[in-house]
């Protein structure tokens, strides 16, 4: 019951999730719940329990300002009700102005799962279809397979000479038996999180399932070593004179940044561009640092190593002008030396992305992520589409899903007298999740009903089941309708399907 291993590739469950919080150090999403502008039920419910830094997209969301929303799906059976929740997951970011991605895992599903293209063909159509079919909006949005998408595949192979083999075994056990393909399908799905940033580095969002926060974390940290240029190691060969150096070190010397002024803000360390000298000990005003970069200039843009501290962003537009003019054509900007104080550090990450910006780079921003919780079976134990009873297909037939509604285990009691008097157990009920995830829709009070109603005895499981199995019926049948009524907009749509 303690099983928490994230993998991917495997057949985890998650039993316990406050060990993801404890250990993985996912966050609790009710704690920002509140900051989300029209939240989505399944947020509302508890279903998206968990996010890796969230409040950027949320914040973005609510300005009405860039961010973006990309998951993807990796075609290896038929998309069921558990995958329902990441396309209304997609699709809510959309409505509320994120630009949403959608893609094709192909080259995974072959590399991880051996699948032919023929079969990832089919399925890759039927995902689609239902993304479309609830709601996605392919005009607005963008849907790509990882295979035919050239500039995915370009940032795949920039992403890939930042990664090495140790850090795939560590983060997913690879070893010496593991297929070049497959690390190759690993660094495509680092692409894939960051290409919603390739023009503009932007909040966004994935949304999975827990066992893939190791890609998350590993986008993460691709992101952050992807957002600076790479450096010459080359040292600083620019000199001032000592007289100046002298001078600049007494200017400085007594100050303690927290007694500087808003002029004197004007300042920014630029340690070791002037040789030896860490200035990191010294502070630097405005002027200082224009004459500096000029001298930098004539001495024809040697390199300089910025250890730069920058102390308040109101107060150094013109350094920051200077230094991003400066550094052009030495490109980095080191984070890890802009290690001054807390309140400075967003304003130094905003200059960072600027200067990479600016040259060419990508500025990426660490993208987020929220996580939802697994469907259980129907049959109890894990939703799984190897397993047909346990799970409901988008596709199975209004009349299979009823069925499998009518079939499925319940948190009953042993009898109805024994429910009358105690209550249901709807936290283990397979069918009550059918209500919360899915079929009481934006009704939260139908949900809820539902819920009081069994805990408190009122509801038997028989005539629970049949009102969830008609309403299933009810969503398969308009589900499919809706399907056909898309085929036009998937034929449509950018993206290259043989069948
Ligand atoms: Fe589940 Fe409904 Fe029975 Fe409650 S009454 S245990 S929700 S089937």
């Amino acid at each position: 019951a303690d099983d928490v291993a994230l993998d991917p590739w495997g057949s985890s469950s998650v039993s316990d999730y406050r060990k993801l919080f404890e250990e993985f150090g996912i966050e609790e999403f009710d704690e920002i719940l509140e900051e989300v502008p029209n939240p989505h039920y399944l947020m509302r419910r508890g279903v998206i329990f968990g996010h890796r830094d969230y409040r950027p997209v949320a914040e973005a969301l609510q300005n009405d300002e860039p961010a973006a929303v990309l998951s993807g799906f990796m075609p290896t059976g038929d998309p069921h009700i558990g995958h329902k929740l990441v396309f209304d997951e997609i699709i809510w970011h959309q409505q509320q102005g994120a630009d949403a991605y959608a893609l094709i895992a192909d080259l995974e599903a072959n590399s991880a799962r051996g699948m032919s293209w023929a079969e990832i063909d089919d399925h890759a159509r039927d995902y689609l279809l239902s993304l479309l079919a609830l709601g996605f909006d392919p005009e607005e949005g963008e849907l790509y397979r990882q295979s035919t998408n050239r500039e995915l595949q370009d940032l795949a192979f920039e992403l890939g000479a930042d990664a090495n083999f140790s850090e795939f075994q560590a983060i997913y056990g690879f070893d010496g038996e593991t297929d070049v393909s497959h690390m190759q399908s690993v660094v495509t799905q680092m692409a894939d999180i960051l290409y919603p940033q390739l023009e503009e580095p932007k909040p966004t969002v994935i949304p999975v399932g827990p066992d893939q926060d190791p890609h998350v974390r590993l986008a993460r940290d691709l992101a952050e070593r992807m957002r600076f240029f790479k450096v010459s190691e080359a040292y600083a060969s620019f000199e001032l004179e000592p007289e100046e150096r002298a001078l600049v070190a007494e200017f400085y010397a007594d100050l303690e940044p927290a007694d500087f002024d808003d002029d004197q803000l004007r300042c920014v360390h630029v340690a070791e561009a002037i040789e030896e000298t860490p200035l990191s000990e010294l502070a630097v005003d405005a002027d200082t640092l224009s004459s500096v970069l000029t001298k930098l200039e004539e001495a024809g843009m040697e390199p300089i190593r910025p250890r730069t501290r920058f102390f308040d962003r109101r107060a150094t537009d013109e350094a920051f002008d200077a230094l991003i003019d400066a550094v052009e054509g030495e490109k980095r900007v080191y984070e890890n030396h802009v290690d001054a104080f807390d309140l400075d550090r967003a304003a130094a990450e905003e200059l960072a992305r600027e200067v990479e910006v600016d040259n060419g780079g990508y500025g990426f921003q660490p993208p987020s992520s929220i996580y939802h919780r697994f469907m259980t079976g129907l049959t109890g134990g894990k939703m799984s589409s190897s397993i047909p009873a346990s799970h409901i297909s988008l596709l199975d037939d209004p009349e299979d899903g009823y069925d499998k509604v009518k079939a499925a285990t319940t948190g009953g009691r042993e009898t109805a007298e024994e429910q009358r008097e105690k209550g249901g157990k709807a936290d283990e009920c397979p069918v009550y999740e059918l209500y919360a995830y899915l079929l009481s829709g934006d009704d939260d009070e139908f949900a809820k009903r539902v819920y009081d109603e069994c805990v408190d005895g009122e509801r038997l499981c028989g005539d629970c089941k049949e009102q969830a199995a008609q309403l299933m019926k009810e969503f398969l049948e308009d589900h499919q309708e809706k399907r056909e009524e898309v085929e036009g907009l998937l034929e449509d749509a950018d993206i290259e399907l043989e069948s």
